[in-house]
């Protein structure tokens, strides 16, 4: 699947909070050899840097002082070969791990819905796939970062299976959590995500809906390896 000489096209993965949209995304990617972006983990470093400076939580956000920090944010991928994952910088620092706690899941939804924090990420995330050869997963890539993307895959599965994967996930990490919290993160996430004016989470008309509560990994992934089959055999 990886003969440079195909020709390179992008794959936008966007879908619900936590139905594994990454795990798949980085598969593919590795396995045809393509660049893979988290975007949340970009939106996720963009919330820590505000909950570091004290500018939002608790419901609250503090957006004229937010609009006027927001240029002091830098956000790259450095890749490590180690884990084979591109992992996510703030202003320098290694994030991978801090943007995964739950205070940031909290509260990235509020930052991601300020116009003027997409507008700067969607930039960025248009240059990287300027080459093409990306598989790039989120909630807008193939509405609006990348609307030509040749694959559109729309992932969605039982919210209740979602957390309970999220909560076997934390748990082997040794993380104390409560399944109940997790749920609620995931629910509001997702009406957050889908009812905000800029950008919202929707599904693109030429998107392929893959729901995949009752599908292994591997299921997934082959039946995704199939569209790219299909969609490479078109373009
Ligand atoms: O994908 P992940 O769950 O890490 O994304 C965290 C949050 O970032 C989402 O709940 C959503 O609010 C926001 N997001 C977004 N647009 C994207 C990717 C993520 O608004 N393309």
């Amino acid at each position: 699947m990886n003969d440079s000489s195909e020709k390179k096209i992008i794959i936008a993965i966007d879908g619900y909070s936590s139905c594994g949209k990454s795990t798949v995304a980085k598969e593919l990617a590795r396995q045809l050899n393509y660049i893979f972006i988290d975007s949340g983990a970009m939106y996720r470093a963009v919330t820590l840097f505000f909950l570091r400076e004290g500018l939002v939580g608790n419901g609250k956000i503090n957006l004229p002082a937010i609009l006027e920090k927001l240029q002091l944010i830098r956000i790259s991928f450095i890749f490590n070969a180690a884990t084979s994952h591109n992992e996510v910088f703030l202003n320098g620092e290694n994030v991978e791990m801090e943007i995964r706690q739950l205070a940031v899941a909290q509260n990235v939804s509020q930052i991601a819905a300020i116009a003027e924090v997409r507008q700067l990420l969607v930039a960025q995330q248009q240059e990287m796939g300027r080459s093409k050869g990306i598989v790039m997963d989120g909630r807008d890539i193939g509405t609006v970062v990348f609307p030509s993307a040749e694959l559109k895959i729309f992932m969605t599965a039982d919210p209740r299976i979602r957390a309970k994967r999220r909560y076997d996930e934390m748990i082997a990490k040794k993380e104390s959590v409560d399944f109940d919290e997790i749920l609620t993160n995931i629910t509001e996430r997702d009406r957050y995500d889908e009812t905000r004016a800029e950008s919202p989470l929707r599904r693109a008309a030429d998107a392929i809906v893959l729901d995949n509560s009752y599908m292994t990994r591997e299921e997934q992934f082959a039946w995704i390896l199939d569209k790219v089959r299909e969609k490479r055999n078109e373009n």
